[in-house]
């Protein structure tokens, strides 16, 4: 049987109501909106901080999981004892093309001369924030032996910029990598680089199991029904990364990025699953926020937005993560 989430002639969709993203007509009027209407102010760059990095070398026990946030989507995960990154973007811009698109707000939180050994890549979807060519390139160069994690679709794009150990995945799928037990996770959101090439490879988000640690990767995605099928499946998760940045204006971007509301929510669903044994409280952090500016919100205004919802979900302050760029934290 296929799956819902295959809409064949090789291309993908969302399976739940809610899920379809605005045809190019809303992009025009999204377009028109902003030179039309006042858009909220911007603050300073300066507002944000970067730290040093103080994660492990060369890799951490495999009884604990650390965590460095590089900036957006891209974090060193140290897990299982071993280095993986998600969605390492090194350039200057998220963009196709060097000169124009969105600029980092702040150098990446690792220099790329100073990352550790990376034994695994995961890569959620192929937008330009998320999949970086020339980063790509440079880590495939650096990383020869290096496990790249994809999902359906993405493999001869890695394999063309030279990475060599390359596993495409279907929602659900695992692969074990040494004490590593990698899970592709449904995510709602859609994929294109260009004009003509919408929704024909997968997005996803991953699970990193180890003995000691589960982690969860939500990757770009909008609300969805399945957070809880996701904890049932993969976890209890002892962290999990959502993204809270990227969600206005809402008509536009509801199906495709949860706003820091929603985010909260899916940690309540993931949390809420009966697989669920809570040995401790699910750990959030925060990403897809602070480095690039892709929409219409202030780009401050996530994480305190994420906190207040934290706060009236009763969750306890400690277990909410908002790193600095730079940021390491073990748990
Ligand atoms: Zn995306
Ligand atoms: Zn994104």
């Amino acid at each position: 049987m296929t799956p819902e989430h295959h809409a064949g002639a090789g291309r993908f969709r969302n399976p739940w109501p809610n899920g379809t993203l605005q045809r190019f007509s809303g992009v025009l009027r999204w377009e028109f909106d902003r030179l039309t209407k006042p858009l909220p102010a911007q603050p300073d760059p300066s507002v944000f901080r970067s730290v040093t990095p103080a994660f492990a070398r060369p890799r951490a026990s495999a009884g604990v999981v650390v965590i460095t946030w590089v900036g957006h989507a891209s974090f060193l995960l140290q897990v299982g004892g071993l280095n993986v990154l998600t969605d390492p973007v090194w350039s200057e811009r998220a963009s196709p093309v060097a000169f124009a698109g969105p600029r980092r707000w702040l150098p990446p939180g690792i220099p790329f001369d100073g990352l550790p050994p990376i034994d695994a890549v995961l890569i959620s979807h192929n937008h330009y924030d998320h999949l970086d060519d020339a980063t790509v390139r440079r880590l495939a160069a650096r990383e020869p032996d290096a496990r790249w994690l994809v999902p359906l679709g993405l493999a001869p794009f890695l394999r063309s910029r030279g990475a060599r150990q390359v596993v495409e995945l279907d929602w659900w799928q695992e692969a074990r990598l040494d004490g590593l037990v990698i899970g592709c996770t449904p995510a709602q959101h859609f994929s294109a680089r260009g004009f003509r090439d919408r929704n024909r490879t997968l997005w996803c988000g991953w699970s990193l199991a180890s003995v000691a640690r589960h982690v969860f990767f939500a990757g770009d995605t909008g609300y969805h029904p399945v957070f809880g099928a996701i904890a049932e499946r993969f976890g209890p998760f002892d962290v999990a990364l959502l993204p809270i940045g990227a969600y206005q204006p809402r008509w536009f971007m509801q199906p495709v990025h949860m706003n820091p509301e929603e985010a909260v929510q899916a940690l309540r669903d993931l949390v809420a699953a009966r697989a669920r044994v809570a040995e401790r409280p699910t750990v959030m952090v925060a990403m897809h926020w602070g480095t690039f500016k892709l929409t219409d919100e202030p780009m401050d205004e996530p994480p305190l937005r994420a906190a207040r919802a934290w706060q009236a979900a009763g969750l306890p302050r400690k277990d909410l993560w908002v790193l600095a760029h730079g940021e390491t934290r073990t748990l």
